[in-house]
């Protein structure tokens, strides 16, 4: 049976580390979160973050912008935030209102306030391996494989998902690390390969989104298993990955909730530390 890799417990160290160095800042890191209009989810989300941002002694603003806000009003809007000292990081709240493109939008965010770290300029940073800020999923899968004391180098590690936040990004942080990275997406299982490629996989991460796509047979004796999908069954959250079989022949899994979840708003506060660092510096 495999170990249980826990985000909750991870992310709880994290935060202690981060207090620290909250602590040894002039001033408090100031948070903005910048909402187009109304939507429950999203302002739901945002009590949630507010709440971690404040446990750890952030402040968090949210900046309200009326449902009929214009792309240019909203691009004046981040210029501010941007001129801003008093603000170290920015992030903007999805969804946003039709016709406001949000990769136009958040590329106005100053790369050194960019506490998702999606701005072309972080992102660009991760080929050169001297990013500071990383997109927050990638960077909180990283830290459950260094929790799960794996050694990279020369590892197959097996990507499932090519999206901007978490494949892309996630298989430049991993050759960083020498391993063998093999970046598999829906072409793969068009082609009929994935299980091939998934069956050699010494490290599998799968960021996908569909329940049950990979089979728990699939996956190698001893392997580490980190599942980044989110998925409702049956008013249950599951992963991607058949659990109860992949347990069986894993070393050590994410358990889905409570994995790689746990952790991505971590990244997030620590990016916005990081920010405030290098604004201070
Ligand atoms: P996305 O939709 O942007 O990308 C999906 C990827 O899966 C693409 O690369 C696509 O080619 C690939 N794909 C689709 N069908 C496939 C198939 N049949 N076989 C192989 N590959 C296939 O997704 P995303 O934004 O990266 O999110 C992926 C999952 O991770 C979602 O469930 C999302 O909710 C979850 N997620 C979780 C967190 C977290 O904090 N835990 C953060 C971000 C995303």
């Amino acid at each position: 049976m495999a170990k249980l890799l826990e985000g909750k417990p991870l992310a709880e160290t994290i935060k202690e580390g981060i207090k620290q160095e909250i602590a040894t800042l002039k001033n408090k890191p100031v948070l903005a979160s910048v909402m187009v209009g109304e939507n429950a989810g999203a302002e739901s989300y945002t009590k949630s973050q507010k709440k971690a941002a404040e446990a750890l002694g952030i402040e968090y603003n949210l900046e309200k912008l009326p449902g009929d806000t214009q792309e240019s009003a909203l691009i004046e809007f981040i210029k501010k935030l941007n001129a801003d000292k008093a603000t170290n990081g920015i992030i903007i709240q999805m969804p946003l209102p039709q016709g406001i493109d949000y990769k136009k939008i958040s590329a106005f965010i100053a790369p050194e306030k960019d506490v998702e770290g999606m701005h072309p300029a972080n992102i660009g940073k991760i080929i050169f391996g001297k990013a500071k800020i990383l997109p927050c999923t990638a960077a909180a899968v990283m830290e459950l494989l260094s929790a799960s004391g794996a050694d990279l180098y020369g590892k197959e590690v097996v990507v499932v998902g090519h999206s901007e936040i978490v494949g892309k990004p996630l298989a430049l942080l991993l050759l960083e690390k020498f391993a063998t990275v093999t970046v598999c997406h829906i072409g793969t299982s068009k082609a009929g390969k994935l299980e091939e490629h998934v069956r050699k996989a010494e490290i599998l991460i799968v960021a996908v989104g569909k329940a049950g796509l990979i089979k728990g047979d699939w996956v190698k004796d001893g392997a580490i298993v980190i599942d980044v999908g989110i998925n409702r069954v049956a008013e249950k959250i599951v992963g991607d990955v058949e659990f109860e079989p992949a347990e069986k022949k894993a070393a050590q899994i994410t358990p889905v909730p409570g994995g790689v979840g746990p952790l991505t708003v971590t990244m997030l506060m620590r990016n916005l530390v990081e920010a405030a660092k290098l604004q201070q510096a």
